[in-house]
């Protein structure tokens, strides 16, 4: 039986391409996803086309809802930046960042890594384009992944050490679509956009979609996802638990 290996995909690019290396190493791909009152819940959708596509063995969509939370441009009425330059966009930490939710998320990874068997989470975080988010930071994931050895059922009875896998973490924007192109990965299912338009197309404004043409641009690969195609769907069908 491969190892099992459980992935936070988000239905972005990142995650998409994380994904696709656990794969590519040869474990078992299991898919965790959270829709959590996001603005751009459209990227629920694509993580759901992405899971099978990826040929993950499972996929959880956990609803939740960090609204009750706020405090984010992405959870709160609080506008999205629009039209800011690469060099401001990594400046500092964006109003686009959502307080503690890399900790919130991996807490709901070790758990069904628990269940699993699962040695190892793969995120699919980068230190590059976003040098200001706190929890996308080498040490932070090495003070999770102590904690979460020292949290767990498993980890105390079976001397199991969990990892925290992120095989991106020093990978720039465009060196990560290259890998996910030669794994194969159909980019037009990803979502980046922040804010989408009420018709369900990327802005093409935010520091996600920007950051997004400039990584397929130096990239050298055309973005299959830029404006078309991906207007069939800005609702939500329902969560899978
Ligand atoms: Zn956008």
């Amino acid at each position: 039986m491969s190892k099992r290996a459980v992935v936070l995909l988000s239905g972005g690019i990142d995650s998409a391409t994380a994904a696709a290396v656990a794969r590519d190493e040869g474990y078992e791909v299991h898919a965790l996803t959270f829709h959590y009152g996001q603005r751009h819940a459209r990227e629920v959708e694509s993580a759901k086309k992405l899971a099978p596509a990826l040929g993950a063995a499972g996929h959880k969509v956990i609803d939740l809802d960090l609204r009750r939370i706020g405090g984010s441009a992405l959870t709160d009425q609080i506008p999205v930046p629009k039209g800011r330059g690469v060099e401001e966009i990594g400046a500092g930490i964006p109003v686009t960042y959502i307080p503690a939710r890399n900790t919130i998320f991996l807490a709901f990874a070790v758990a069904w890594a628990e269940v699993l068997g699962s040695e190892d989470i793969f995120l699919g975080v980068n230190a590059i384009d976003y040098s200001g988010y706190p929890d996308c930071r080498p040490e932070y994931i090495a003070a999770f992944e102590r904690m979460a050895n020292l949290a767990t059922k498993a980890g105390v009875e079976r001397r199991s050490k969990l990892t925290i896998n992120t095989p991106l973490i020093h990978l720039t924007k465009a060196e990560i679509i290259r890998r996910g192109a030669a794994l194969g990965i159909d980019f037009s299912l990803t979502w980046s956009c922040y804010d989408p338009t009420p018709d369900g197309h990327p802005c093409g404004a935010c520091d996600s979609c920007i950051l997004r043409q400039k990584g397929f641009a130096e990239a050298g690969i055309p973005d299959p996802g830029s404006l078309s195609s991906l207007a069939d769907s800005s609702r939500h069908q329902g969560f899978v638990l």
